[in-house]
């Protein structure tokens, strides 16, 4: 399988060419094709397994089918994650004009809700800050959003971040699609699935 076959548009190709992505890894291989046919999808998979391309590419497939801001929410864990899996959002989507802001704690509120106020397409956020701009940044919702990515779902919940998701998933289209990602599945991953995803593809390396 490669990146063509799976079905992926010309722009993600080069990018993926650009960035020295020669062949799918298994993640990537055992989800992609879910996710563009419009799946859910639960991936078991480490840092390291290519995870971040396995589902930042789908999204940018149909975002670019599909033009619309405030297309995709991230949660993620830590700061440095965050900032991660924006650079992969921004590299893959270099030739499309992808806009990305990165909406962590420990930041200045005023310059995240001006970035949020230029309306990305993707945001990459930690839950309690993204929380903290649904409360309180005037003319910021997600009542278009198209994409949820729960990255890192045990230790979003070993942070105790439970609370801010529960919270921004009752605020969220019902009609979306969701992926969550995870290298452990406990038992309050389970319960997070059951709260978030629709009849999932289960994909594990
Ligand atoms: P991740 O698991 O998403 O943190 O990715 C781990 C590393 O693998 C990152 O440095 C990616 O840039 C790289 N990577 C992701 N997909 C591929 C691929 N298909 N071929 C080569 N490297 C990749």
């Amino acid at each position: 399988v490669t990146f063509k076959s799976m079905g992926l548009i010309d722009p993600l190709l080069e990018a993926c060419a650009n960035l020295k992505f020669l062949k799918p890894t298994p993640i990537q291989a055992q989800s992609i094709p879910y996710a563009l046919q419009g799946r859910d999808i639960i991936g078991l998979a480490q840092t390291g397994s290519g995870k971040t391309a396995a589902f930042a590419l789908p999204v940018l497939q149909n975002l670019y089918k599909n033009p619309s801001t405030l297309y995709c929410v991230v949660m993620a864990p830590t700061r440095e994650l965050a900032y991660q899996i924006s650079e992969t959002f921004e590299g893959l989507g270099a030739g499309m004009g992808l806009r990305c802001a990165v909406i962590v704690g420990g930041m200045d509120m005023m310059s995240q809700s001006i970035a949020l106020s230029r309306k990305p397409h993707v945001i990459v956020a930690t839950p309690g800050r993204l929380m903290d701009h649904l409360e309180n940044t005037k003319g910021f919702s997600l009542r278009g959003l198209k994409y949820l990515i729960l990255d890192e779902a045990d230790r979003l919940l070993d942070m105790d971040f439970g609370p801010s998701i529960d919270k921004i998933l009752k605020v969220i289209p019902k009609e979306r699609n969701t992926f969550l990602f995870s290298a452990t599945m406990t038992t309050k991953v389970e319960k997070l699935q059951r709260a978030s995803l629709s009849n999932p593809v289960r994909v594990a390396v």
